[in-house]
């Protein structure tokens, strides 16, 4: 659904966006993850079309960037930093006049749409107040809203649930969940490591313009042939264990067997009380950190 190859964006003397090989698939929930600046909203904008890169290749639901754009543009729906809205019109008038410049179809059908639409973002369809008065979080729904509009196979999303509190970023959550379930493809951007761990299949690590990670999730926290206990005996653990015994720190063993209930049945067998035991899994966050860390060595 998205390929970039070498994609590149210079501004001056600064490089935004250096070589960048993105591959998104269709089906992904792909996270894009990197601090402020690291160049996400710049590669976002190139991707459709409103920067153009310095070089490199893109590939935008199977068409070229930004030569096929009035093809490719049509099947995808983008949020790109903070929409841009009609501040004196409501959400509704807002979106009828967006849906009136791209749409064939008769006036009926639009209207039901806009109104599905602004309910499916969690904006009431009858509420008549300009958009100058919404909050930030009302605004990003809006913008979703006019991205889900004609119903786009792929969802290209700045920062999606910037502006809104907790409630209001697990709505947006289960929302683009539920549409990827129904087919959509959804390449996000976000800064925040626990929102892209939580929804996506696959992520993208961007650090100061380079990708340093891109690989799927599961496999990346896939559970490591390591069996982490937690017993109030760990010397006597050890000795039961023998060489299987990789590291003990305070009341935790880490065991290397991908049979937890065969560790617990030996050691409840020996008299030993288990207090907690389970499979020893990566977090995202490690395998993030662990990325840039390795990447920031290589460039000193
Ligand atoms: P944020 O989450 O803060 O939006 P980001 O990861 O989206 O950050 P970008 O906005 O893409 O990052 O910016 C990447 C770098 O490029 C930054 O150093 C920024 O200052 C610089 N930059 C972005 N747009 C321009 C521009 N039009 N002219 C000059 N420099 C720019």
């Amino acid at each position: 659904m998205i390929r970039t190859r070498g994609l590149t964006k210079r501004y001056g003397a600064l490089t935004a966006v250096d070589g960048l090989d993105l591959d998104v698939r269709e089906g992904d929930v792909y996270g894009f993850l990197g601090a402020n600046g690291s160049g996400k909203t710049t590669t976002v904008r190139m991707l459709l079309g409103l920067v153009l890169a310095t070089s490199g290749e893109i590939e935008l639901v199977g068409r070229p960037m930004p030569a096929s754009r009035a093809s490719a543009l049509p099947h995808v729906g983008a949020l790109v930093e903070g929409p841009g809205a009609y501040g004196h019109l409501s959400g509704r008038a807002n979106l009828a006049t967006f849906d009136r410049a791209a749409s064939a179809t008769s006036r009926r059908v639009r209207s039901r749409r806009i109104a599905e639409t602004l309910d499916q973002v969690g904006l009431d369809p009858s509420d008549r107040r300009p958009v100058r008065t919404y909050s930030l979080g009302m605004r990003q729904r809006l913008g979703l809203a006019s991205a889900l509009l004609r119903r786009p196979a792929l969802l290209v999303l700045d920062e999606p649930t910037n502006g809104l509190d907790p409630q209001g970023i697990r709505e947006i959550r289960e929302l683009l969940l539920a549409l990827n379930a129904q087919g959509t493809t959804i390449f996000l951007s976000s800064h925040l490591l626990a929102e892209i761990e939580q929804m996506c299949t696959r992520v993208g690590v961007l650090d100061r313009g380079r990708m340093v990670l891109q690989d799927d999730v599961a496999s990346l926290v896939a559970p490591t042939g390591r069996v982490a206990v937690h017993t109030p005996t760990p010397e006597w653990a050890a000795e039961v264990l023998g060489a299987r015994v990789e590291d003990v720190s305070g009341p935790r063993l880490v065991v290397v067997s991908d049979d937890a209930a065969g560790v617990n049945a030996e050691l409840v067998g020996a008299g030993l009380r288990v207090d907690e035991i389970g499979p020893l899994r990566v977090s995202l966050e490690d395998v993030v950190l662990r990325a840039s860390t390795e990447h920031a060595g290589a460039r000193a």
